[in-house]
């Protein structure tokens, strides 16, 4: 693909992808949360919550090599 040369203004039009279901989204229609030193995007609430949800299960990598 070559979509080098014709971008709009690229600053409520960027496109970012659901960290939930990796939907591509325009950025000024997703839900972002900050999280400590990183920023989450939602395609919507319904992802929001299942993300709110597995959070429950990080400390899971804690095995000796
Ligand atoms: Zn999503």
């Amino acid at each position: 693909m070559t979509d080098e040369g014709t971008r709009p203004d690229q600053q409520d039009d960027e496109l970012i992808s659901c960290d939930i279901c990796m939907k591509t989204i325009p950025r000024s229609a997703s839900k972002s949360v900050e999280v400590d030193d990183y920023v989450a995007h939602f395609c919507g609430l319904d992802c929001y919550q299942s993300w709110l949800d597995k959070d429950d299960e990080e400390a899971d990598a804690d095995s000796p090599g």
